[in-house]
Parts: structure tokens; sequence; C-alpha cells
């Protein structure tokens, strides 16, 4: 079972509703929409394709907007300028343009160039030199061999653009995005420090609106306020693409890591992104190096993988989804590398979520079922990548959306809970319904109580999904279940080869030989004092009585486990 998600970036290539299925078919838990390309209408007519391709299959997805932030990039061109070793070309103001004078969206370039500096165009597919800078021109050279087009990046490697980090455009599309269109993340480009977040809360609170905030790693004042970054935001994206430009690639493997490190400790969802199966854009299977890079950020503890020019504009979306998916199960499935983070804490949610992995690895339980208001439970549950699935059951749509991204994770709708007992009983009977655990599997269920209150993870509690068949007075105090074939001791009994357990309606000198062999013994119709429930105790047989009817309800040759301590009686072999 594949436990990392997989983001999906939109674009021209997944523009109809049956690839956008077969997208979603393949594996797609969240579509990201880039704010650098295209204007709204596109993004939200692709957004509502996604949406009913998900209503379609009953599938819930999340959807990312992933804003322009504070970038620049080369207006429009005519046509596309081809440049040779050392060729000049211009940076003009607008209304001056033409074949080799371009315009920027920024004019404080002017401003803040220098000659000599160096330039990235297009992550650095063209690198140039600032030959010279005037109040209107900036003339360059390139230096080496490429092509310039429309709207393309254009860096400064080294430094962030003075700029603030939302264009008006990102407002724009946040504010409709959110009321209109129900995003469910906002993925925040170049993201300096953690002031940063904060004007983007500002602006949200201004507008009287609230949303995840995932702020994208990509330069080096991003990385040195990594950890005030994280203390403030809900998520992460190491944003390879031009964490490369802005720094030297060699440094990007352990930029990688870091990031994905910190985000771990600190529980907060983390994505890595960027030309993971790029050679899929063109060809139908990914090189061997892009394969072990997926699985390798996931083995670094990534909470989900992304695919950008894969799936926005390349030959083959739905089979690099595929692929990625095929790719993430098999590095989730391998038990030597999986990442389980270490961390000592004092906090009470901390200890309850890892004891609650703990616990459902050591009882080979079937699920973890996390009650969850805010996705809080179900994030820190699945910070410590359990073993076994995580099932988060929740009331809010917004927050079963938002649960596409944390590893691991699959999320369940359900009606709001009166009471804890009430939580737990409605978290089992939904994950029933669903067909994620069944009849006999043992759970745990983790959540906090009072329950509505987020972030008050405090609760674990281990459950058999079963219905007991008959129940009575155990009479065992600190000893386990008993699983064997039912005897109905009369003067015919023919005893198995196999652990049984006896069933008795009174008490008799001449049964003694039999029961003395019994592993456990289920006795109707006695009270604590009775004389079996006294012989059973004299001879430490785990028993059960006061069980109405057992001579009857239970038949000779039947499988039974019986709980002496609960006094429960299950059909077949339980774990209790
Ligand atoms: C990146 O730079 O890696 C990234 C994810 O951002 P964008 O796709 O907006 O360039």
């Amino acid at each position: 079972m594949r436990r990392t998600k997989i983001v999906a970036t939109l674009g021209p290539a997944c523009d109809n509703l049956d690839v956008m299925t077969q997208l979603l078919q393949a594996g797609v838990d969240v579509v990201r929409v880039n704010l650098s390309h295209g204007e709204w209408d596109l993004h939200q007519k692709r957004i509502r394709l996604a949406r009913s391709a998900a209503q379609q299959l009953g599938k819930e997805i999340g959807v990312m907007l992933d804003t322009q932030g504070p970038e620049v990039r080369l207006g429009p061109l005519q046509k596309t300028l081809h440049l040779e070793i050392d060729d000049t070309f211009y940076i003009g103001r607008e209304g001056n343009e033409s074949d080799r004078i371009l315009t920027v969206t920024w004019p404080g370039l002017f401003g803040m160039l220098q000659t000599g500096q160096t330039l990235w165009i297009d992550d650095g597919r063209l690198v140039v030199e600032v030959r010279s800078v005037t109040n209107d021109l900036i003339t360059l050279a390139a230096k080496n061999r490429g092509d310039v087009d429309s709207q393309k990046k254009v860096s400064l490697p080294g430094y962030g653009w003075p700029l603030d980090p939302l264009t008006q455009k990102d407002r724009d599309a946040i504010v409709r995005g959110l009321t209109e269109e129900g995003i469910d993340f906002v993925a925040l480009s170049f993201v300096r420090t953690a002031e940063d977040i904060f004007a983007v809360r500002r602006f949200l609170e201004e507008q009287q609106i609230s949303t995840f905030l995932m702020a994208k790693i990509e330069n080096p004042l991003g990385m040195d306020h990594l950890d005030e970054i994280l203390q403030v935001s809900d998520g992460v994206m190491v944003a390879r693409g031009d964490l490369g430009v802005e720094l030297p690639e060699e440094e990007v493997p352990e930029l990688q890591k870091t990031i994905i490190r910190q985000a771990n400790l600190m529980g907060r969802p983390v994505v890595t992104a960027t030309q993971m199966l790029e050679s899929m854009v063109d060809q139908e299977r990914p090189t061997r190096a892009e394969a072990t890079d997926v699985a390798n950020a996931i083995w670094d503890g990534t909470d989900a993988v992304m695919l950008s020019a894969e799936t926005a504009v390349g030959k083959h979306p739905v089979e690099s989804v595929a692929m990625m998916a095929k790719i993430a199960e098999r590095a989730d499935a391998h038990p030597e590398y999986a990442h389980r983070i270490k961390f000592t804490t004092d906090r009470i949610a901390d200890a309850v979520s890892r004891a609650s992995a703990e616990i459902a690895a050591e009882l080979h339980a079937r699920a973890i079922l996390t009650v969850t208001e805010s996705g809080y439970t179900a994030r820190m549950v699945s910070r410590c990548k359990p073993s076994v699935p995580v099932v988060a059951i929740s009331p809010h749509q917004t927050t079963l959306r938002q649960l596409t991204l944390y590893w691991g994770v699959e999320g369940l709708a359900m009606n709001s809970a009166i009471h804890t007992t009430d939580m737990v009983r409605q978290a089992i009977e939904v994950a029933r319904e669903a067909m994620v655990v069944e009849e006999g599997d043992l759970v745990v269920v983790t959540a906090g109580v009072p329950h509505g209150t987020p972030g008050t993870t405090n609760l674990v509690r281990v459950e058999m999904i079963t219905d007991p068949v008959l129940e009575g007075q155990g009479l065992g105090v600190n000893v386990g279940s008993v699983t064997g074939t039912v005897v109905v001791i009369n003067s015919q009994s023919v005893l198995p080869d196999s652990p049984f357990v006896a069933v008795v309606d009174g008490y008799d000198q001449s049964w003694l030989p039999i029961l003395d062999q019994a592993s456990a013994i289920v006795a109707s119709n006695a009270g604590w004092t009775s004389d079996i429930a006294v012989y059973a105790l004299s001879r430490k047989i785990p028993a059960v009585v006061g069980v109405q009817d057992a001579t009857q309800k239970l038949k000779s040759g039947q499988i039974v486990t019986v709980d002496p301590v609960r006094g429960v009686i299950y059909l077949g072999k339980t774990q209790v």
C-alpha cells in the first residue's frame, strides 16, 4: 500500500475530464495550479475539472494554489530570441519593446542591478552578464548559447528580489480560490523569513479567510530562516527548481535532507518538488536516476512527492503519476529504510501519538483510527510514520481535504460526536463501513478529549472490532484471553486433541477430571460464590460465570475466544 502522497501540477496536458479522471485514478492526492503561469480563469477551470473528476470517482482531493510571489519575469515577446555567446540584448521600459529590447514585470530592476552581475534567465538555461545599467536600459550579454521566451523567470542567484511576498495577482487568486473554489493549500513562493508568512496571515485575516500555508524554501534567505519559517507555517516545500538556481546545484541534496528532517521534527508536512521524473515529459519511462531520486526523497522522510512539467505539459501525464505511485509504493514498503524520526518530548500530544504508533506495531493492529477536528491529531500520528495505516475520521470536509497531503493518512467523514464513547463507536463504525477494518481486527484509537478542542491529542484506546456473542462475570485478573474448541459438558462429551473451553450448566463432581484439562470454563446461571466459580478459582482455570443459556447458545465444536477479565466470549479466534 502506498503511504507517500502525490501532488500533480495541472496544465494544458490535463485539460480534459478523461485525462483528469485517469490522473486521479493513477494516484494523485493533491492537484496544484501555479500562478506563475496563466491567468486565474484558466486555473479556476482546471480546479473545477479536478473537483468534478474527484466527485465522479467519490474521491477526496486537495487543491493547492501556488503563488507567483516575489519573482521577476520577462514580459511578452513577439518571437523567441536566439542568442549566441556574447550576443547582447536589452531590458527596457514598457512601450520601448522591440526584438532585442525586452521588458520585465518589475521596473525596480533598473535601480538595483549593477554592471558585472550575473543574471539567470529561465532557471539558468540562459546565463547573462550585466554590461551596463542606465535609468531606462539594461544591457545584457549572453554567456551561453540559448533561447529567450516570453514570461521566463529572471533571477539574481543568491539574492531575493526585495518585493512583497504576494503579487496583486496572488492576492486576487487567493481570495477567489478560497471563497469560490474552496482551495485547501496555498504554497508561498520564495519565502525568505517568518515575516513573509506573517504578512500573508495578516492579509488573510483582513479578508476574514484562513487556509493551510505552505512555505516554499527556494533561496538562501529561506534556508537561513528555516526554523522560524517552520514555526509559523503549516507545511513546507523543498522547491528544488529555484533552490538549484539560487544556490549551487551540488548543495541541493543536503538542503533537501535538512529541510525534510526539520519539518519532520516539527510535525510539518513536507513536499519534495521538481524534476522528479523530468524525462517523462517526453519519454515513456523515467531514468534510473529519477526513480532513485523519488525513493530517496521518501526515505529522507518526505510526506509527498510532486510532479510539475510531467503532468502540466508533458506527453505522458497519466503514466508519470502511475510510475511515481509505483516507485512510492515500493519505497514505502521497504522496512529497512523506513523513516522513523526520533524525538524526545515533554508534550502530551507528541508522547500520545508516538505511543499509539508503537502500540499499533506491537499488537499488530490493523489500523490507527484518529478522530480529528482540525487534522492536528492525524498530523501528529502521521509524523511518527506508523507501520500500520492511519485512518483519520473527521466531521469537517476542509480537514479531510487537507489530510490528502499527510503521509500514510486516509480520511473518512463522520458526524459530530457527542462524547468520547460515542466518538470511538462512530469512528469504528465509519471505518468498518468503508471496509478499511473488519470484524476481528484490533485497532488503536487516538484522539483529543474533550472532543472538539483542536490540538489536544491525549487519548489512546485499543479496541477489538468484534461483537461479543455472550457476556457474563469474568473471574480473571491479569490473564490473557483463551481460544479453544467448545465442549458442552454432559455424559457424552468428547474431548478434542486441541485446547478446549468447557461449557457447563451447574456443577457435578464427575466432570472434574474433564474440567481439570480445560483451557477455560464458561458457566451458565452461576455467580461468584457458586461451586463452579470456586472450583475454577482454586484450580486457576480462566473462567466466565453467569453466562445466560451458555449451554444452549454455544455448540460443541465451535471455536471461541474467552476474555476472562472482561467476562466476554467472542466467536472465532480473536486477539483481545
Ligand atoms: C521549484 O522552484 O522547485 C518550484 C516548485 O516552484 P515553481 O514550480 O513555482 O518554479
